[in-house]
């Protein structure tokens, strides 16, 4: 008989996706609410760098992405105007061979939907929004918006930026607007062979203010795709994204690259994002309550981090129930958090500040990391 205790997971995004399975593999008993309807492939990249790559090892998808990605031997930050190279960051063989595992970039859509697979499906239940939750009693007791409730031992809230969750311990408190949007296009790489140029498997064009991030999302380089930070001082549209133009992005990118204006002439479509932050949360856990991912530390995506940070802290989470026994779990959320908020915390600043790679830096704090191997630190309380 299964003692262990049940388990539900609010949100199937990256994070929650990455948790569920984990804990369905240790033999928790775990169900997964997500708020949409259905599964839906938003047009967008992902890097995955090695931190990460090891936790989609433990979830048994390693050898599945490194065949669905591309493989960039080096991250480039270039001068957004001349072209002239700010860093040459080794990936490649280098990243498998000194971090552990590969550099990866892919389709988000494509990742999404392979770690959603890995879940138990009859476990699994789309259109579940999360309204309410009670924890008051032996048993978290969780109304849906649809009126159904259900109950569980521990609640695990990767319900990202607007985390219903994160209200419920913290008081409702709308996520920061950075001052700064995010364009993101996919390109069919077919239309670029046109130009005379090359386009680098993984780049980064910077000038003072903004940037563009540019790199395949399949394997075989037949996508390649841009996102960008660019200053807006205001964003009242009240959604999580609205259209925009390739007029819009050439006076964004006026004066850039002949690389960059050939990535704008090639644009059919481009969507416009809001990056929202929060200020590092002072409680992450209540009683059988606990957060992770964007619902505890969003941040600015320019580390290309925030999705890591999410895997990461569901490894992190799963491996602390173990390590003291799910019936202690208020000891392994607070084990859960001590390991995780600084490193949480210190990846939110460098994005915030978005400085990473920008010049020549060592990446190992960041891409050596393994979140099952990392010397565990303990509470100072105990
Ligand atoms: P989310 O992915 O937001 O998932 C939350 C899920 O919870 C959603 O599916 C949502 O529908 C569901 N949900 C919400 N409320 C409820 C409710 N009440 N009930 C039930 N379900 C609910 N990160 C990287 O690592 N690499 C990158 O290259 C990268 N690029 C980025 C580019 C941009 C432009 C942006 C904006 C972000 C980028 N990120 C990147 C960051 C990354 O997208 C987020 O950090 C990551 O998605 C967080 O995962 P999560 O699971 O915590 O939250």
């Amino acid at each position: 008989m299964n003692n262990k205790p049940t388990i539900a997971v609010i949100g199937a995004g990256l994070g929650g996706a990455a948790a569920g399975a984990l804990l369905q593999q240790a033999g928790y008993p775990t169900k997964v609410y997500e708020q949409a309807p259905a599964f839906a492939r938003l047009g967008a990249g992902i890097h995955l760098g090695p931190n990460v790559m090891k936790v989609m090892r433990r979830i048994g998808i390693e050898e599945k992405l490194n065949a669905m990605g591309s493989h960039p031997d080096y991250w480039f930050s270039r001068n957004g105007m001349t072209g002239e190279y700010q860093s040459r960051i080794p990936l490649g063989e280098f990243a498998r061979e000194n971090y552990g595992a590969a550099y990866i970039t892919v389709h988000r859509g494509d990742l999404h939907e392979l770690m959603v697979s890995t879940l138990d499906q009859d476990n699994l239940h789309f259109d579940k929004r999360l309204v309410d939750v009670d924890d008051s009693g032996d048993k978290v007791v969780m109304t849906f918006a649809d009126g159904s409730i259900e109950e569980a031992d521990l609640v695990i809230g990767a319900d990202g930026v607007n985390s219903r969750l994160r209200e419920k311990l913290l008081g409702p408190e709308a996520p920061i607007y950075s001052g700064w949007v995010a364009h993101r296009a996919i390109i069919s790489a077919e239309k670029l062979k046109a130009y005379d140029l090359d386009f680098e498997a993984c780049v980064k064009w910077w000038s003072e203010d903004r940037h563009m991030m540019v790199y395949f999302v399949t394997g075989d380089e037949k996508e390649y795709y841009y996102v960008t930070g660019v200053p807006e001082p205001d964003w009242n549209h009240g959604t999580s994204f609205v259209g925009s133009s390739r007029e819009e992005m050439r006076k964004a990118f006026e004066g850039y690259h002949p690389t960059v204006q050939a990535l704008i002439d090639c644009t059919e479509s481009v969507t416009k994002w809001p990056l929202l932050e929060r200020n590092p949360l002072p409680l992450w856990h209540e009683n059988r309550l606990v957060l992770l991912g964007d619902a505890c530390h969003p941040m600015k995506p320019h580390m290309a981090q925030g999705a890591a940070m999410a895997i990461e802290d569901a490894a992190m989470l799963v491996r602390c129930l173990e390590e003291v026994g799910a019936e202690n779990y208020q000891q392994a959320f607070e084990l859960y958090r001590t390991n995780r908020f600084e490193r949480a915390s210190r990846v939110q600043q460098v994005s915030h500040d978005n400085t990473w790679l920008r010049e020549d830096e060592d990446p190992a704090w960041v891409f050596a990391y393994d979140p099952f191997e990392v010397p565990l630190k303990q509470p100072t309380s105990q």
